[in-house]
């Protein structure tokens, strides 16, 4: 036998025990067809490169269409959430099949708007400052969208992984946007005195926050809860930061609800008492979860949130008492 064919049939006898440990033909192991989750490594035959895909996800909400995007993604450290230690933390993961070597994976999604008139972008991801991140670009470009085509971005508070997007590379990248951003944070992260206090942790977005001031003259710092056009309009969620808002959506009957950074993966919504690292005011975001995850589980009220997994569409369900976060369902195609 020569020597590709006395290794092909090495291949095939390493799979064949695989494939009996994980109740699946060799055969289907053999041409790829089973989903790549189910591959272990140390296989014989190596699994195809990963290709880069862009994720995209839609949903109606009466005459507005919401596209999902996501700018990529980070994961987080198992210690990162107070309120619980990082053995907590990741038992937790570990109960949801979702524990990583490196921590909890946190998307980073942005949501964009349009309803035939206006294309609004709800933030727009850290751009390469944190994580595998800076594919924005290349989203609104399956869409056939070019950044100067968005006429509002909407920052739900001033971490860099919502508003890097704006100012990366130094230059403002979405020039004909009008940007709305709470009047709360842009006076938290534009004050000199909360800077040199902060920790190193809070720097980049500082920083950021400084170049979203001097280089995005349509900045608008707004106030309270406020319509920016027809059926989209601003929710005050403060707490995560100052001046944390969330987006509501709503025509024809139906709506959703953007609420950025009031729900992390793995510890969300079961709990209010377990917080985020970079979270301004643990208090007030314990006080705002408490409020918020009863009512949307009341209302049933559709969720988008930047770090659930992709798309991060979802709702709080009650069972028995007990929250537990629900993935909707969206289309491929309206
Ligand atoms: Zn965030």
């Amino acid at each position: 036998m020569d020597r590709p064919g006395r290794l092909k049939e090495l291949a095939m006898t390493a799979l064949s025990r695989r494939a009996l440990t994980l109740g699946l033909s060799a055969a289907a192991l053999a041409t790829g067809t089973v989903p790549r989750a189910t591959r272990a490594a140390g296989t014989a035959s190596a699994p195809p490169a990963a290709r880069a895909v862009t994720p995209l996800a839609q949903v109606s909400i009466g005459r507005f269409t919401v596209t999902a995007l996501s700018d990529g993604y980070a994961d987080m450290p198992f210690s990162y959430f107070p309120g619980r230690t990082a053995e907590q933390v990741e038992q937790a993961a570990k109960a949801q099949f979702t524990a990583r070597p490196s921590g909890i994976r946190f998307l980073f999604n942005q949501y964009l708007v349009e309803d035939g008139e206006r294309r609004i972008l709800i933030d727009a991801g850290p751009a390469g400052s944190l994580g595998q991140s800076g594919r924005l670009p290349q989203a609104l470009a399956a869409l056939g969208l070019r950044r100067d085509q968005i006429d509002a971005v909407i920052v739900t508070h001033m971490h860099q992984d919502h508003l890097g997007g704006l100012v990366a590379g130094g230059q403002n990248n979405f020039p004909n946007a009008e940007v709305y951003i709470d009047r709360r944070d842009v006076a938290h992260w534009t004050d000199p005195a909360k800077r040199a206090a902060a920790p190193d942790y809070l720097e980049t977005s500082f920083r950021l926050s400084a170049e979203v001031v001097r280089l995005c003259p349509r900045l608008q710092a707004i106030d309270g809860e406020r319509q920016i056009t027809r059926g989209v309009s601003i929710l005050d969620l403060t707490g995560h930061t100052p001046g944390h808002i969330g987006v509501r959506i709503e025509d024809a009957g139906q709506s959703l609800v953007m609420v950025s950074d009031m729900l992390f993966p793995v510890v969300h919504p079961q709990a209010t008492d377990v917080a985020f690292l970079f979270e301004q005011d643990r208090a007030a975001a314990q006080a705002m979860r408490a409020r918020f995850f009863p009512r949307a589980a009341e209302e049933g009220a559709l969720i988008a949130a930047t770090h659930m997994p992709f798309p991060g569409l979802g709702r709080v369900l009650s069972e028995g008492g007990r929250l537990r976060w629900a993935p909707a369902d969206w289309a491929f195609q309206n």
